[in-house]
């Protein structure tokens, strides 16, 4: 059970119509009008979905698995190749994660969400539409501006929490961010809140740092509510492709993530790096940001996704 569900596959399709336009339009004009699948035409479907950002290792897998499909298929429609081809890459997102399940997220209260990831990604821009959407269901919300570096940082936040309609912890400009993290998860429980949300800052400067301070977090908000946070999400920019991949890499070996939040799907035609990141790192994507406003935020499905960057236009 999630906290909310709201998938709209118009609103997908046009979020990600760039890749869409991208991978869809190619890959229907390789197979339009063949009688027979030859090898020349699924060495140019792997060179598109190559091109796509998917990457070329879990490409060769994804293709290896499409072709022993292929040839126990009897319908050779091209109807139903492009059915197989989205049933093959739907199942990377398939696999098992020690991450925790929604469910668990129902008995805790509050519920309280880390949100990491370097500067710029979205970090706030996305707890104000996750705030927004855990309004919606009724939840009493507050979010803690616990990126502490910058005095604009606490004032952005501080916007996306009224336009959420959620409430606001912070400190001057310059306070420890474990102290904020703190304090936001003590309000949480003493006024009852059912979701707690901590901003960060995005300063990579290095790694011992960044694991430092990740750490100090984490165990200022576990002295509050053991156990907490209960999730640690971050936050990865779709249109930085590759780079995406090295971020991962690295806040993985710091801290455990047990979701990611990939942003600026909209932006992109690179939106088959969601397949690697996911697939590379193991850890189960979330939510995915298609637009800059409040409400272009959505719970991650994979069926969904691959249908909206795969499927027909206007029909599902
Ligand atoms: P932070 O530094 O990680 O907190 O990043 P911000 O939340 O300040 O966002 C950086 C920029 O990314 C802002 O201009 C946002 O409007 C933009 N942004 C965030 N999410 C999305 C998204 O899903 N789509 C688009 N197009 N822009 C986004
Ligand atoms: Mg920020």
């Amino acid at each position: 059970m999630k906290l909310f569900n709201n998938i709209d596959i118009g609103k997908l399709k046009t979020g990600l119509s760039k890749t869409r336009n991208k991978l869809f339009n190619s890959v229907t004009e390789i197979f339009t009008g063949k009688a027979q699948i030859e090898e020349q035409t699924l060495e140019q479907l792997e060179e598109i979905l190559i091109s796509a950002d998917i990457g070329y290792q879990l490409v060769e897998q994804i293709m290896e698995n499409f072709r022993i499909k292929l040839k126990s298929e009897k319908d050779r429609s091209q109807l139903n190749i492009i059915k197989t081809l989205k049933e093959e890459l739907a199942a990377v997102f398939k696999f098992d994660s020690s991450a925790s399940t929604d469910s668990e997220k129902l008995n805790v209260k509050p519920y309280v969400l880390l949100i990491v990831g370097v500067n710029g990604v979205g970090k706030t821009t996305t707890i104000g539409k996750l705030a927004y959407n855990f309004k919606q269901t009724g939840a009493k919300v507050v979010v803690g501006a616990a990126d502490t570096f910058r005095a604009a940082a606490s004032e952005q936040l501080d916007i996306w929490a009224e336009r959420a309609g959620a409430d606001l912890f912070q400190k001057k400009s310059g306070a420890d961010p474990s102290s904020v993290a703190f304090e936001t998860v003590k309000k949480a429980l003493d006024e009852n809140y059912d979701v707690a949300m901590i901003d960060t800052a995005g300063r990579l400067h290095s790694k011992t740092n960044l694991m430092n301070e990740l750490s100090k977090i984490k165990r200022a908000i576990d002295k509050v509510l053991p156990g907490a946070p209960h999730d640690t999400y971050l936050i990865l920019d779709a249109t930085v492709g590759q780079n995406a991949l090295i971020q991962a890499q690295e806040f993985a070996k710091v801290t455990n993530i047990s979701g990611l939040i990939i942003t600026k799907l909209d932006g992109t035609a690179k939106g088959g790096a969601v397949f690697q990141i996911c697939h590379a790192q193991r850890i189960p994507i979330k939510y995915i940001g298609i637009g800059e406003q409040i409400n272009n935020l959505q719970i991650f499905e994979p069926k969904a996704f691959v249908e909206a960057i795969f499927g027909a236009n206007g029909s599902v």
